[in-house]
Formats: structure tokens, C-alpha cells, sequence
């Protein structure tokens, strides 16, 4: 979820592109012309900027640039939308601080994904992706491995994350509704019944590091703030 500026002035294309990101849940702002998006770049201080290569009143390489150069604007991730055949100007876009572009025509499920993938990157988020070491377990959340000691454990996409969502709340008691939130999504349609299910199930699979998740009876379950090693 981000504020996301577009400065593109094809009105079909603006139209598709807002309508989809409404969509995927980013707010909007949206420019016709360069010194209009530079503009609103300014005011409303965007997450994300969209930015076409080829607009009326100047070049989106121009529009970069000026919004690179301007303190208030220099740090907001641009992307940038070119046409076929525009090789050199795409070369350019990334000397001039774009942080990655699109040639049209495009999949706009693309366009979401890289939106994504950037401001991840730009929020710092890149950082939680080391591996999570903590008594004898090992998380390695890129390649989505778990081991307990030197043995890898088989979690199901949906245990994965229950454990990854526990450690990162370490410490702090999470109630089944909450992590029934965070974990299978507001919208499931299953009871907080499951969530004890999973736990025990988890639990089974970690052996040892079973104990690191707490029951807090009668509120919910929490990952513990030192692991327990055992006959200590
Ligand atoms: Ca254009």
C-alpha cells in the first residue's frame, strides 16, 4: 500500500493503470503532463512515482532528472514507462536515478510486482529477509527452509508463516484473532480453532524448538524472548 503519483498522458493507459492500483489497495495521484507531476511530486510527497518517457510538455527523462535534483523529491523510487525502440532513453532514465522501467505494452500484474519489489527495497524491508537464528532453529526466509539443529523441517506455506509471524512479534502475546489476521487473512473463513491446530502441528514438526512458542492460556501464543536450551 503506497501514495503513488502517475504522470502518464495517455488518457486510456491512465485510466487502466488507476483503476488497477486502486485495486491493489495504493492511493493515487495522477499528472497529464510533466511540470504537473513535478508539481504534484512536491506537494503531496508520493511514495512512488510512474513516470512516462514520452510526454507532451518535456521529456520524462527531464521530469526525472528535475525531481532527482530536488532535495524534496530526490529520494521517492521512479519508475519508468518507455515504448518499444526507446533503448538509449531507457539507458538514460537509469543514469538519471530511475529505479527501473517498463516498455509498453506492459501486464500491469507486472508493473504491480515491481512496484512491490521496490518499495520493499526503499522501505528497508530487504533487511528482514536474513535468516532468523534463534536457539537451535534457523529460518531462511528467501528460500522458505527451516531447520532445527542440523535438520531441515518440512512446514507448509501456511506454518511457515505462522512461525515467521510469532518471531517477528517476539516477546509479545499474539490472540488467535490476530494472528488469524495476519496470517490467513482477514476475509478466511475459519475459526480461531485452527489456529490451535497449526500451532500444535508446528510445534510437532519443530521438536526441540517446539518450545519456543508459548501457550498464553486463555489469550493466545507468543514466541519466546530467549530460547530455552535443554536440562537448563
Ligand atoms: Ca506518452
Amino acid at each position: 500500500m503506497a501514495h503513488i503519483l502517475l504522470i502518464e498522458d495517455e488518457a486510456d493507459l491512465q485510466r487502466i493503470l488507476e483503476f488497477n492500483l486502486r485495486q491493489a489497495g495504493h492511493e493515487v495521484s495522477a499528472a497529464l503532463r510533466g511540470r504537473q507531476g513535478i508539481q504534484l511530486a512536491r506537494e503531496r510527497s508520493p511514495e512512488f512515482i510512474i513516470l512516462d518517457l514520452m510526454l507532451p510538455d518535456m521529456a520524462g527523462t527531464e521530469v526525472c532528472k528535475l525531481l532527482k535534483r530536488d532535495a524534496a523529491t530526490e529520494a521517492i523510487p521512479i519508475l519508468m514507462l518507455t515504448a518499444k525502440g526507446e533503448e538509449v532513453d531507457r539507458i538514460l532514465g537509469f543514469e538519471l536515478g530511475a529505479d527501473d522501467y517498463l516498455t509498453k505494452p506492459f501486464s500491469v500484474r507486472e508493473l504491480l510486482l515491481r512496484i512491490d519489489a521496490i518499495l520493499r527495497r526503499a522501505r528497508g524491508e530487504g533487511a528482514l529477509q536474513l535468516p532468523i537464528r534463534f536457539g537451535k532453529l534457523c529460518v531462511e526466509r528467501e528460500a522458505h527452509r527451516v531447520f532445527v539443529g542440523e535438520k531441515e523441517v518440512e512446514l507448509t506455506a501456511i506454518e511457515f508463516k505462522l512461525l515467521v509471524t510469532l518471531y517477528e512479534r517476539k516477546n509479545r502475546v499474539q490472540s488467535r484473532t490476530s494472528l488469524l489476521d495476519n496470517v490467513w487473512g482477514i476475509d478466511a473463513d475459519i475459526t480461531t480453532r485452527t489456529v490451535d491446530t497449526h500451532v500444535k502441528r508446528l510445534r510437532e514438526k519443530m521438536g526441540q524448538a517446539g518450545d519456543y512458542i508459548e501457550t498464553i492460556r486463555g489469550v493466545g501464543y507468543r514466541f519466546a524472548e530467549l530460547p530455552k536450551e535443554d536440562g537448563s
